[in-house]
């Protein structure tokens, strides 16, 4: 398959123009194949249209639910990466609900962005940021700041990194629950990392050490 038919198929069913909302789409006639470049760069500016669409919650809604039957993402579409909609689709799952598309709009607006931008760049996780927000009388979650963070071009990402050192034995030490029950749930490797927002070789290395602790421990039970 040439690299133009691979993106002819995943412009038809990754873009919401099928859609009576589809006419006020900010990416049309905005260069579609630039929505599915990989390049970070191309992504950025793919997220810039989004940001100002005045279409982005109905497109996200859209997208999401067709590719609630695929584990394959295309694309830059509604906002987000396809790395960001396999978290976002994994956080569903574990939540068992969905953001509050209104309030991640809200939290885009000038006054909220005010608040939101020193919590994003004091590194706290989505969670904390949620908790956070409360001082300010809103009551929301981490998903939905987290939506609202990627939207605003932001990462994100639930793992924080504040030193290089011992990765993977804090990852382990850290989100060991998360990651056991994604993968209970029928998560692959590259879909954990998505979720936590860390690179693909840590979560394999911290499953193989979770691995090796859990044997260990089966051992010491079985020498008792
Ligand atoms: S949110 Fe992005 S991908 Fe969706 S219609 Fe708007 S500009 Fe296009």
């Amino acid at each position: 398959m040439t690299t133009e038919t691979r993106l002819a198929i995943a412009l038809a069913a990754a873009r919401p123009y099928e859609s009576r909302w589809d006419h006020d789409a900010a990416c049309k006639g905005a260069g579609g194949d630039r929505f599915f470049e990989a390049s970070g760069k191309a992504q950025e500016e793919s997220r810039g249209h989004c940001r100002e669409c005045p279409v982005l919650d109905n497109c996200l809604t859209a997208v999401v639910k067709r590719e609630s039957f695929s584990r394959d993402r295309w694309g830059v579409v509604g906002g987000l990466t396809p790395a960001q909609r396999i978290a976002l689709a994994w956080e569903q799952r574990l939540r068992g609900h969905g953001p509050d598309l209104d309030v991640a709009r809200m939290l885009m607006k000038p006054a909220w962005q005010y608040r939101l931008h020193p919590l994003r760049c004091s590194g706290l996780t989505p969670d904390e940021m949620a908790e956070s927000l409360r001082i300010d009388g809103l009551v929301t979650d981490g998903m939905t700041v987290r939506l609202a963070v990627w939207w605003l071009g932001g990462k994100g990402a639930w793992v924080t990194w504040r030193t290089q050192d011992r990765r993977v034995e804090r990852l382990v030490a850290e989100h060991a629950d998360v990651m056991t029950r994604l993968r209970e749930l029928g998560a692959i490797h590259a879909e954990v990392a998505a979720y936590l927002g860390v690179e693909f070789k840590y979560v394999t290395r911290a499953v193989t050490l979770m691995e090796q602790s859990r044997v260990a421990a089966e051992d010491l039970e079985v020498a008792a």
